[in-house]
C-alpha cells in the first residue's frame, strides 16, 4: 500500500511538453530516460508519467487511468470532463478568440448571426453563441483553422491565439475573446488519501518553484546614514538582512523583491544611495 505511485499524464509533444517536464524537474522529479515515449518513471519521486495527446488528458484523468494531469484550461473545458483543478501553472498562456477577415466589420456577437465559423473548439464556441443568443453554423476542423476564411471554408474562426501574428498573417483580426487559458494541474475527483498526500507533496514543491520565479534576490551596499531609507524600500521575507562591510560606515543589505515592482524598486534604491546592486535568481522559495 505504501509503494503506490502517483500517475501523471502530460503532453507527449507540443507546446506544453517542455514546460511540463521542466516543472517536474524543478520539483526534484528527474524522469528516467524516455525510451518509448509512452510512459516513464522517476527514481526521485513515486511517480509514473504517461505521455499523451493533450486532447486525451481530461478523459484519462476522469477515468483515473491517470490520477493527475497537466493540460490547458481550453482543452479541459472543451472536453467537459470531470476533474478538479488543483493549481494554475502559469505557462501555456493563450486565449480562444473569434477572428474575422481584416476588412469586415464587427458590431458584437450578433454580427456572427447566420455565419459559418471554423474551430477546433465546437463545445466552447457553441456555449458562447448560446450565451449571446446567436445562431451560427459551426464547422469543426482539427488544425490550421486560421486558413479557413481564406479558402472560402468559413466566414470567421474561433482559434487559439497568443501573439496574434498567425491571425494577422492570414488576413484576420481578433474581435472577441471567448476564453483566457493557461495550463493547469488537474486531478481525478475520487482519490485515496495516500494519493492525495502525494499530490500535496508535489503541490508544495510546485508552489515553491512558482513563488521563486516571481522573486529575485537583491544584494546592495549602502552607507550607514542611508540605511533606514533603503530598508524601508525593501520589505523582504521578514525584514532585510543587514551585514557590516569591512569598510567602516557601510553595510551590505540582502532581500527578496517581487518582479512586478522590480525596476521601480531598483530606481528608488539607487536614488536613496544604494551602490553595487546585484540581482540573482532564486531557485526555490519556501515561506
Ligand atoms: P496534441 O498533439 O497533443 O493534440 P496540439 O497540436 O493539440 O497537440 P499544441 O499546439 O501543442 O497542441 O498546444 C497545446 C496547448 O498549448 C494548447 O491546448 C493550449 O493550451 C496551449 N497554447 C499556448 N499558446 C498557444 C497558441 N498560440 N496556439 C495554440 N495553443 C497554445
Ligand atoms: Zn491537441
Amino acid at each position: 500500500m505504501s509503494n503506490q505511485k502517483l500517475k501523471i499524464a502530460i503532453q507527449k509533444s507540443g507546446r506544453l511538453y517542455e514546460d511540463s517536464v521542466k516543472l517536474l524537474n524543478e520539483c526534484g522529479i528527474e524522469l528516467r530516460n524516455v525510451k518509448d515515449r509512452l510512459r516513464t518513471e522517476s527514481d526521485t519521486f513515486p511517480i509514473e508519467v504517461f505521455f499523451l495527446r493533450d486532447d486525451d488528458i481530461p478523459q484519462y484523468v476522469e477515468d483515473q487511468v491517470a490520477d493527475i494531469g497537466i493540460v490547458g484550461e481550453n482543452v479541459l473545458y472543451e472536453k467537459n470532463k470531470e476533474a478538479i483543478i488543483v493549481e494554475q501553472l502559469g505557462f501555456g498562456k493563450c486565449r480562444l478568440s473569434l477572428a474575422i477577415p481584416k476588412n469586415e466589420n464587427f458590431e458584437g456577437p450578433t454580427s456572427l448571426q447566420g455565419k459559418k465559423i471554423a474551430t477546433s473548439y465546437p463545445f466552447l464556441l457553441q456555449q458562447y453563441l448560446d450565451k449571446h443568443k446567436v445562431k451560427a453554423e459551426i464547422h469543426e476542423i482539427s488544425g490550421s483553422v486560421e486558413i479557413a476564411p481564406g479558402i472560402g471554408l468559413a466566414d470567421a474562426v474561433a482559434d487559439l491565439v497568443s501573439s496574434g501574428s498567425t491571425l494577422f498573417m492570414n488576413g484576420l483580426k481578433e474581435v472577441e475573446t471567448i476564453l483566457k487559458s493557461q495550463s493547469v494541474l488537474i486531478r481525478n475527483v475520487n482519490l485515496s488519501d495516500e494519493k492525495l498526500a502525494l499530490i500535496e507533496k508535489l503541490l508544495f514543491r510546485i508552489r515553491a518553484v512558482k513563488k521563486a520565479k516571481r522573486y529575485k534576490y537583491i544584494l546592495l551596499n549602502a552607507p550607514n546614514d542611508k540605511l533606514e531609507k533603503i530598508i524601508s524600500l525593501l520589505p523582504g521575507m521578514k525584514s532585510p538582512t543587514v551585514l557590516p562591510l569591512a569598510e567602516t560606515g557601510w553595510s551590505s543589505v540582502h532581500s527578496a523583491i517581487n518582479e512586478d515592482e522590480f525596476w521601480e524598486k531598483i530606481e528608488a534604491l539607487k536614488a536613496a544611495g544604494a551602490e553595487g546592486i546585484l540581482v540573482v535568481p532564486i531557485e526555490k522559495m519556501i515561506l
